[in-house]
Parts: structure tokens; sequence; C-alpha cells
């Protein structure tokens, strides 16, 4: 868990008492991306949870990530539960203040002993439950923490082995200089600036089952910051249909992130057989993130003080899990899952999880 000493101040604070020389300082901060916040910005303890994620190697799932959830659907149906798809939830039915179930988009109504919503903090107080029956004090404390950063992500195929473009299984990190906070503040102040930070990774180069299933190709993808108000103006127009000006701005960002892919790894050069480009406005439109957020809540010193993200929500049997209790991250999502089962549960499960066999 996170020692509030650390996660109170932030990574400038903690990391400039350790050190004056700012290429070092940089350099230690180069992961800030995982999280969407600069050194000036950011809890040191979301920093050094990264850091220390990542300091033996990540890991990545076999058959990639669509496999997590694969993995789960079994032990779920086996346990008498149910899976909906493309279903969305309209709100969560209240009944004296205590949660009893959910009505869906389509009309349905499903009711249940206990309601856990993933859907985030600021959808679950702010938009599920009826107007109301919000609360002012979630509605105060959320609003003195911000959506994280929203992207633009280009996904790309090639008609070659990563093996025959020596592609590597890390994640490369590509910054304009040093001065991480300032050039993001510039940035975000610049309608369309060019992004002063890269994310280059290789999904394909990490899978060990892709060569199997997929010979003679491998994916990257690259994503950079785009702040959402800049393509404000597409915002209230359906997916695949918001017209030419749209497309052309997508156009233009597709070629600024190929060229800056190509730059890095020249050897790709004629071998990308497809290249999606995704903008905020899709990730509102397929994980309902309001402002296009790729991470939930920022993080910074606020948030981690906030008494609202934890599992228990101050209506009867409405529980949160998710990245917004803990932090952003696969393993922070599911860890989110465990301690929420064990506030459900009354009964501390961890030790049957880290004895588990598969
Ligand atoms: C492009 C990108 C790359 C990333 N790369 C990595 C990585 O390499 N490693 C890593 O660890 N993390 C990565 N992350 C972060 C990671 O994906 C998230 O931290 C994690 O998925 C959070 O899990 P969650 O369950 O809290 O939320 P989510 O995965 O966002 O799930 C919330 C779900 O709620 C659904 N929902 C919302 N509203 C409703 C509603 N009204 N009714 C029904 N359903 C609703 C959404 O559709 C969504 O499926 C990445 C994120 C992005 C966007």
């Amino acid at each position: 868990m996170m020692n509030k000493r650390y996660s109170k101040q932030t990574t400038h604070e903690v990391l400039s008492s350790l050190t004056k020389n700012e290429k070092l300082f940089s350099v230690l901060c180069a992961q800030c991306g995982n999280y969407g916040l600069t050194p000036k910005q950011s809890s040191f303890g979301v920093h050094a949870l990264v850091v220390t994620h990542y300091i033996e190697g990540a890991a990545y799932p076999v058959g990639g990530a669509a496999n997590i959830h694969k993995s789960m659907e079994d032990v779920i149906e086996k346990h008498g539960g149910m899976i909906a798809i493309k279903a969305d939830v309209k709100h969560i039915i209240i009944k004296d203040n205590t949660a009893i179930g959910v009505l869906m988009q389509n009309g349905d109504m499903l009711y249940a002993k206990n309601i856990i919503s993933n859907a985030g903090a600021h959808n679950t107080f702010n938009k599920l439950i009826l107007p109301e029956l919000q609360k002012a004090e979630n509605t105060i404390a959320l609003n003195k923490v911000m959506p994280s950063v929203s992207h633009v992500c280009i996904y790309v195929g090639l008609n070659a082995s990563d093996e025959e473009l020596n592609l590597p299984k890390y994640n490369i990190w590509l910054y304009e200089n040093y001065k991480f906070d300032e050039t993001r503040e510039l940035h975000l102040k610049t309608k369309d600036s060019i992004s002063p930070v890269f994310y280059i990774s290789f999904p394909s180069a990490k899978d060990s089952e892709w060569p199997k299933k997929h010979p003679g190709t491998a994916a990257i993808q690259v994503l950079g910051s785009y702040p959402f108000n800049w393509m404000q103006e597409w915002e209230h127009m359906r997916w695949q249909k918001r017209g030419v000006d749209y497309e052309a701005v997508k156009e233009e960002l597709k070629n600024v992130f190929l060229e800056k892919l190509y730059k890095t790894l020249p050897q790709i050069k004629g071998k990308v057989e497809i290249c999606e480009l995704s903008t905020p406005l899709s990730t509102k439109h397929f994980s309902n993130y309001d402002k296009g957020e790729i991470y939930g809540l920022e993080h910074t010193p606020e948030r981690f003080e906030l008494k609202q993200l934890r599992p228990k929500t101050n209506y009867k049997n409405l529980y949160l899990t998710g990245q917004d209790i803990i932090a952003v991250g696969v393993c922070s999502a599911m860890f989110a899952g465990i301690i929420t089962s064990i506030n459900i549960l009354n009964r501390n499960v961890l030790w049957r999880i880290a004895r588990y066999k598969p």
C-alpha cells in the first residue's frame, strides 16, 4: 500500500531533495508517461509504485490482452455469473440510500445484493447515480481531482516479423528535452502543438504466441498526448460519422506519429501494411471516459487524500473498484478487485491468492 508520507509529496519534491542534476532527475522520471503527469504535478507515491513495478522488467499476457478476460469467463460462469457485453448501465437503482440494482440502457433492471462499479469514480458518483440522489460531499471531493491526460495512438500492422525487423520487447519513451513540466505546460497551452512525449510499444514482440498465430507479421503502438478540448467541435458527432475535417486532422496526426516512428526505427519503412489512429473521442466512445482520459483520475497528491476513492462508498451495498481506488495499470485494477472483494466478504482472501497454483 502507498505510504502517505510519500504520496502527499510531489515527485519533484522528493527527487529534487536527492539530486540537483537535471539530466539524472529527468531520467529518473522518464516513466512518468505511465501515469500521465509530470514531476511537479504527480504524487511521488504513484511514481514509486510504477518504477518499482518495472524495475525487474514488466509482464505481458500470453496471447495478448484479450486473454485476461478470456481466462476469467469460465470462472464467472461456473459460479453462476453472467457476462453482458455492449450493455450500458443507465443508472444504479438506489432505495433508502442502499444500492439494490442497475437499470440498463435497454430498460432491463438487474437486482443484486451488492453493486460494484469499475466505471470510474466520476462516472459512478456523478453520472450513474440520479442527480437527486447524488451527495454534495462526493461531488466536492471529486472536483478536487481532474481527469488524467487524453491521448492519440496509432496502431501499426507490419508485414514482417519482429525478428526480421529486430523490434525490442521493451517500451520506448521519447521526450523533446529534459524540462518535462515546462514543456508539458507549453504544449497544453498551444493548440495543435505536437506531443512533447511519445511512447512506443511492441505488443507482438512481447507475446510468445504471436509468431505461431501470425507468422511474418508484427504490431507496434505509438502513443502521444492530445488534449480533449482540441477535439471538442466533433464531440457531439457519432463514431465514424465525424466528417471530413475530423478525418483530415486524424490523417495529419497519423503522419506526424508515423514520422516519429520511422525516425526511431528506420528499418520498418516500407513494411507498414495498416495504420489505424484513435483520438480522445475514441476513448470516450469505447470506454466512456468523459474527457477521453487515458488513466481515470489524475495521480496528484490530492487524489490520494480522498476518502471517496475507496471500495466502500457512502451508499450501502455500493462498492467501487478498478484503477481509481488504487492507481493506473492492469495490475492495480486487478488488485483493486481483490481489495473490494475483501471489503465485501469481510475476509482477507489474499493468502488464498498467494497460495494459488494454476
Ligand atoms: C492506450 C492505453 C494503453 C495502456 N497500456 C497499459 C499497459 O501497457 N499496462 C498497464 O498496466 N496498463 C495500461 N493502461 C492502463 C490500463 O488499461 C487501465 O489502468 C486499466 O484498464 C484500468 O482498469 P479498470 O477496470 O479500472 O477500468 P477500465 O479498463 O477502463 O474499465 C472500465 C469499464 O467500464 C465500462 N463502463 C463505463 N461506463 C459504463 C456504463 N455506464 N455501463 C457499463 N459499462 C461501463 C467501460 O466501457 C470499461 O470497459 C493503458 C491504457 C490505455 C488507454
